[in-house]
């Protein structure tokens, strides 16, 4: 009895959260993360137990069949959703129906060879080794493709390998016990289902904080950068900045400023659409020509910049005088194809500078630099004042 009403409100739990996860993937236009199939699992296991219900002693019937055939089912469903949710695109419903049809003509098969005990047996060990694959492999993706999730991949993990243990036992408690070890009001029965009521009460919201992190991972990512050229916005700047200064050990850094030459030319006489081309072939160079760990920003319009870390002023005006010199090595094809548009840029460098706070100073003082190289004729680098090399 006791063992009844748990699978009763192990359905109810795993019916809601169908309805949730599906209520979330309607919410995720395109990019469904794998929503939809862990719903389509859910359904899966919520029938299966319903049937169980349904079909009350364990036998040999349709119902049965069917309900080993969907237990089945359910976690393959959860895999190929977990596939999804990590950026591999896999097919879900033929794989799920080849695998419904081979279970249904494997069981007719080991029920009339071997007999009820068997196909109980067979669904118990192969839901253990399933179980396990999903384990290692979720131990693997810890180390591996889901390194940023690694405290909820060892959640994961524990909670699947709990469950891959208790089918293990129940295997060998058949193949030892027979068709007692079924029995609804054993023990073991009683821990098999307090379980996975558990389980289905806690992995759903696991799956759904997943998706939550996954969002406001790819928010503060858009809310970082500049949609055009991919570099950072001023905003995403700033937090980088903050961050390395936060470091006891932070070097100075050193802000270049970085102005297309005559960029509204481009607009004028090719078109918007090449002066944005120009734009991105101009933040192609710079993250090009920066060093590994500074920061390359497009700050509106056809400015640039980047600020120099762990490095001096020597350094720096060697940065300047490469960025400058492949920016006017750098082409991009016009509206005709034998057409390539050249530019050039004019660089300001600000003194070294140890605060994000001093940030708008040194950004002043790189743009008087800057103005003072335009006016000098364009295509140069121009110091700070201040600076001296
Ligand atoms: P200077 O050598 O003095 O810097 O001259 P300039 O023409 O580069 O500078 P100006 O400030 O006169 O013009 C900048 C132009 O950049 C004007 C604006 O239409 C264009 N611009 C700003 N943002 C974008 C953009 O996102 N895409 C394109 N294609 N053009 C842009
Ligand atoms: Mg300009
Ligand atoms: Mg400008």
């Amino acid at each position: 009895m006791i063992t009844t009403v748990i699978i009763g409100m192990l359905c109810v739990h795993l019916l809601c959260f169908c309805v949730m996860f599906l209520l979330i993937s309607t919410r995720l236009n395109g990019k469904k993360m794998g929503m939809e199939v862990l719903a389509l699992g859910n359904l899966l296991l919520g029938l299966a137990y319903i049937l169980q219900l349904l079909d009350g002693p364990t036998d040999w019937g349709v119902m049965s069949v069917a309900s080993h055939t969907l237990t089945l089912s359910a976690p393959v469903a959860y895999v190929l959703g977990a596939m999804r949710f990590f950026d591999r695109p896999t097919p879900v419903v033929r794989p799920l129906l080849a695998l419904a049809a081979t279970y249904t003509v494997l069981q007719i098969l080991v029920q009339s060879l071997l007999g009820s005990e068997a196909r109980h047996a067979m669904l118990a060990g192969l839901c253990a080794l399933l179980f396990l694959g999903m384990t290692v492999a979720v131990l693997y993706g810890r180390r591996t493709f889901a390194s940023d999730l690694s405290v909820e991949m060892l959640v994961f993990a524990v909670l699947i390998g709990g469950i891959c243990l208790l089918n293990a036992a129940k295997f060998v408690l058949i193949v030892e016990g027979g068709m007692a070890a079924l029995d609804m009001s054993s023990s073991f029965q009683k821990v098999f289902y307090i379980y996975m009521s558990f389980l289905a009460t806690v992995l759903p919201p696991c799956a759904v904080w997943l998706v939550l992190r996954r969002l406001t991972d790819e928010l503060r990512s858009l809310a970082a950068h500049d949609p055009l050229t991919r570099l950072l916005n001023r905003r995403g700047l700033m937090d980088a900045l903050e961050a390395h200064f936060r470091s006891r050990t932070a070097a100075p850094a050193y802000l270049l400023i970085v102005d297309i030459d005559h960029f509204k030319r481009i607009n004028d006489t090719h078109g918007h659409n090449v002066g944005d081309l120009v734009l991105c072939r101009v933040a192609e160079v710079l993250k090009a020509t920066a060093r590994q760990g500074d920061l390359v920003c497009r700050l509106g319009g056809e400015e640039f910049v980047i600020i120099a870390l762990d490095t001096d002023s020597v350094g720096v005006m060697q940065l300047a005088e490469r960025t400058r010199a492949a920016i006017e090595r750098s082409e991009v094809p016009g509206t005709s194809k034998s057409q390539l548009i050249r530019c050039t840029a004019t660089i300001g460098v600000s003194d070294h500078f140890t605060s994000a706070q001093a940030f708008d100073e040194f950004l002043q003082q790189a743009d008087a630099a800057l103005y003072r190289g335009k006016t000098a004729g364009r295509n140069r680098v121009e110091l700070g004042l201040g600076q001296q090399v």
